[in-house]
């Protein structure tokens, strides 16, 4: 028993089948130091909700010993059967795992788990787990309203004047007489996507939207945007894309999409309407939001919950330039009307060297402008191919043979420590493969790095958004002197023509656009909800100590609020927890983790976070 190959499939179930019969049994007697002897001394065990309604995870014997020791008597889990057949795979150092999904329950849910098993002292005789994932599918008493549990309505018709579906439909979208039970704050794909997981489970929810229509912060991206990911890690929960769509979404199609799906899964969403702020009581257990309608009066709401979904980006962060009066152009910030700027022939100078700054720079420079890019911190910087494809792997791997719930699973039960682990090579792979590229890059000044702990653009990606740029031909500009550089150096001061560098260098210029990023998201509750809620919600972003996502998707610090938001492969996986969440509180299934009254001003999870989860790594000082 030294190999996989070659063993037929009912050999594979028998060994997955001892191994998860052996964990039922020790969770049962309690047995939890023999539980963690399962389990690889290197191994990992990441759990979301199932034991404590938190998202946590425990690596190596002695720390998942611990933890069993403290939660699993409480919250006894049992019942585990394995779910289909188990099928060979392999994760970093381990070329042959063993891998399956399974099923199991506690009290109050039933689960579902994810495990990789590799052999042990050479043999499949006894294997143990790498990763184990446990988490909640649903809870048993409010399952979602779907496929078997769908609506049944009595086809017979009671009366001519009874409610058909529409008027119902134009009814709960209204609000007339009544409130939510979640106000989404921001109708963005995750917004979207989280009413739906809520609407699924039979909350009331409303979805608040700032601009004119649904899909309008795509349509209002620049003109030539695609979608930088492969379709085959965005699809939306519930409704995946069809299969005659392109490999890389353009803009206006997505937009389009969200209006269909916002219909299809009977979202209710209140477009040009703003959400100006609001306060919890948590007496009543209730927020006293203020919303900006489209006539422009003030309406208060109650929900008991807010999620805000307002996208990555916070406030702008816009530095303090000396000299700005003194300038006769034009400087605004990359989140400004920036494509209505008449540039052709205009000198413009790019402050930044983000993403946008390489979108905004490459945008102008096709418009006919002398573009000049400002770069001040070093930057990590892909191929979109092979490079940028390699972290999601898995999900091209998977597209069209796995429902994607089953990839996200696979995804979430490597912890972002073993992540990190996991793409230190596997940068060093794509710094080889865009060796040519980065050559050239490095050849005109562009300062490059790889991520403060050696693992590339995707780890920076997870933790702050930001700090790299995959290629979509900014870099080949750069690299053919089309687009200017100066790096290494920041802003002295403006006159009224030109910008003086720190270097005592100059440029003539008409434009300067600050692409200088955004203030933490954090900074954008203390706006809309004062310094309690702010402080008590924590920093968002970043990963803490824990090695979990800093005061999103989880539960935060703050009584009934939640964040979502990311990429969509983050929002569309971690929404289905957060509405799990929200429901098991409204259902009264759960306490929550830290109280209004009682709260200390950051939640420990919070506490552990990075401050600053939102660096603008190409902010130039300004000296
Ligand atoms: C060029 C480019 C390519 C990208 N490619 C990909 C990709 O391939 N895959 C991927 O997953 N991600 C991609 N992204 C990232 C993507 O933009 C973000 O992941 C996504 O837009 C975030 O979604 P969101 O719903 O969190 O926020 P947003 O899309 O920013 O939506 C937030 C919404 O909140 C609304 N709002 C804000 N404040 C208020 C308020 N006070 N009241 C009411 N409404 C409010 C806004 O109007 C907005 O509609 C790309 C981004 C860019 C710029």
């Amino acid at each position: 028993m030294t190999s996989l190959t070659n063993k037929t499939t009912a050999q594979l179930r028998q060994i997955a089948t001892n191994w998860l019969a052996g964990l039922d049994k020790l969770l049962e007697g309690k047995n939890y130091s023999a539980v963690a002897d399962m389990i690889l001394e290197d191994g990992y065990w990441r759990d979301l909700l199932t034991f404590r309604w938190r998202f946590e995870n425990f690596h190596g014997r002695r720390e998942i010993e611990t933890w069993l020791s403290q939660v699993a008597g409480a919250s006894p889990v049992y019942g585990f059967r394995i779910e289909g057949d188990p099928f060979p795979g392999a994760i970093g150092e381990y070329s042959e795992t063993l891998e399956f999904f399974f099923e199991f329950e506690t009290a109050l849910a039933n689960g579902r788990g994810f495990v990789r098993l590799v052999k042990d002292h050479g043999s499949w005789e006894h294997p143990k787990a790498f990763t184990l994932l446990t988490s909640v599918r649903e809870l048993k008493a409010f399952p979602e309203v779907t496929a078997r549990n769908r609506y049944r309505e009595d086809l017979r018709v009671a009366t001519s004047h009874a409610k058909n579906w529409q008027d119902r439909r134009n009814a709960s979208r209204l609000f007339e007489d009544n409130d939510p039970d979640v106000m989404v704050v921001g109708g963005g794909q995750a917004g979207l996507m989280m009413a739906a997981r809520l609407g699924q489970l039979d909350i009331k929810t409303l979805v608040v939207e700032k601009t004119d229509r649904i899909g309008d912060i795509w349509r209002n991206r620049y003109h030539a945007l695609r979608l930088h990911n492969e379709i085959c890690m965005n699809h939306f929960a519930y409704i995946p894309f069809p299969d005659s769509w392109p490999v890389y979404i353009p803009k206006d199609k997505l937009a389009n999409w969200m209006e269909f799906y916002s219909e299809s899964m009977e979202l209710n969403v209140w477009n040009k309407t703003t959400v100006l702020g609001g306060e919890y009581d948590s007496s009543r257990k209730k927020w006293t939001m203020r919303l900006r309608m489209p006539d422009g009066k003030t309406r208060v709401m109650h929900p008991a919950n807010i999620v805000m979904a307002m996208g990555v980006s916070g406030l702008p962060n816009i530095p303090r330039l000396e000299g700005r009066d003194d300038f006769a152009g034009e400087i605004l910030h990359s989140s400004g009307p920036v494509d209505d700027l008449d540039v052709k022939d205009k000198s413009v100078l790019v402050v930044g060297a983000g993403t946008s700054a390489h979108d905004i720079a490459q945008n102008f420079h096709l418009r006919g402008a002398r573009v000049t890019m400002l770069q001040r911190s070093p930057i990590t910087v892909v191929s979109l191919e092979p490079s940028s494809l390699r972290p999601y792997e898995l999900y091209r791997r998977n597209d069209g043979i796995r429902p994607i719930y089953d990839t996200d699973m696979m995804a979430a039960s490597v912890p972002y420590s073993l992540l990190a682990k996991l793409h230190r090579p596997m940068s060093h792979q794509m710094a080889e493969d865009d060796k040519e590229l980065l050559d050239g890059l490095r050849k005109v000044g562009f300062l490059l790095d790889n991520g403060e702990d050696d693992t590339g653009y995707f780890l920076k990606l997870l933790r702050y958004q930001a700090g790299y740029y995959l290629n979509i031909g900014a870099s080949d500009l750069i690299v053919a002197g089309e687009i200017k550089l100066k790096s290494g150096v920041g802003i002295r001061h403006l006159t009224e023509k030109q910008v003086i560098f720190s270097d005592d260098s100059s440029l003539d210029a008409d434009i300067v656009v600050l692409a200088t990023g955004y203030r933490p998201l954090q900074d954008s509750v203390r706006a809309m909800f004062g310094d309690d809620v702010a402080d008590r919600v924590g920093p968002i972003w970043g990963i803490g100590e824990d090695g979990e996502a800093c005061g999103i998707y989880a539960e935060t610090g703050q009584e009934g609020f939640y964040v979502t938001g990311g990429g969509i492969p983050g929002a569309r996986a971690y929404s289905r927890y957060t509405a799990l969440l929200i429901k098991a509180a409204l259902e009264g299934l759960r306490l929550p983790r830290v109280t209004h009254s009682d709260a200390p001003a950051v939640s420990k999870q919070a506490a552990t976070c990075q401050r600053d989860a939102v660096p603008e790594p190409a902010t130039p000082p300004v000296s």
